[in-house]
């Protein structure tokens, strides 16, 4: 964790939670997991944009096993807050039966989106279906999902950076940030 380091977007100032090497190690380590229990596997990865874009390029570079990568695209944030309700904005454009799939998140916060994914795969005849978080919110959760994979379990606040956004800001940050105050206009 980095000290002292902050950053405002808009009426919000984050703080350092998770600092960029960190993550990459912890990555490190995911991948090492994947593919010393998915070798020999017919691999397909299914990232989830956007906010998942940043760690699954880094995730896929540890990838040693041959494997295939896919996108989704969905949309339930606004702000700092759920709408609750998972828009699908691009759809799967391809067949995954027979494919072991590992569905790359960026946080698994209440739950509906990966349950509203996995649902909407559950005929499609994939091998397996299994889910790798980058971050997993576990107090919020209002739907039970399975995760696999998880990078970090991390307490109720929100987080930007490392592909994760506030109302379009921060994905490009490479550290991950916690929303430590919130200025009333
Ligand atoms: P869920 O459907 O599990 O409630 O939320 C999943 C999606 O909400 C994530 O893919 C992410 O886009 C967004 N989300 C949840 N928590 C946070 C957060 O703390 N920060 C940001 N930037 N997005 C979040």
């Amino acid at each position: 964790m980095k000290d002292g380091q902050e950053i405002v977007i808009g009426l919000h100032r984050f703080e350092v939670y998770l600092a960029a090497q960190e993550i990459e190690k912890r990555i490190e380590a995911l991948a090492e997991t994947i593919n010393a229990e998915y070798a020999g596997k017919k691999l397909l990865f299914l990232s989830i944009l956007n906010g998942s874009f940043m760690f699954t390029a880094d995730l896929l570079k540890k990838i040693s096993l041959p494997c295939e990568v896919s996108f989704v695209k969905v949309s339930s944030y606004s702000g700092t807050d759920s709408s609750g309700a998972i828009k699908e904005l691009i759809g799967l454009d391809r067949e995954i039966v027979g494919y072991d799939v590992v569905i790359v998140e960026d946080i698994v916060d209440t739950g509906r989106t990966m349950d509203s994914i996995c649902k909407s795969l559950k005929d499609k005849q994939a091998a397996s279906l299994s889910i790798c978080t980058l971050l997993d919110k576990p107090e919020r959760r209002e739907v039970e999902v399975q995760v696999k994979y998880i990078g970090f379990s991390i307490p109720d606040r929100f987080v930007v950076g490392y592909g994760l956004d506030l109302d379009g800001f921060g994905r490009n940050l490479p550290d991950i940030y916690q929303l430590k105050h919130t200025e009333h206009a």
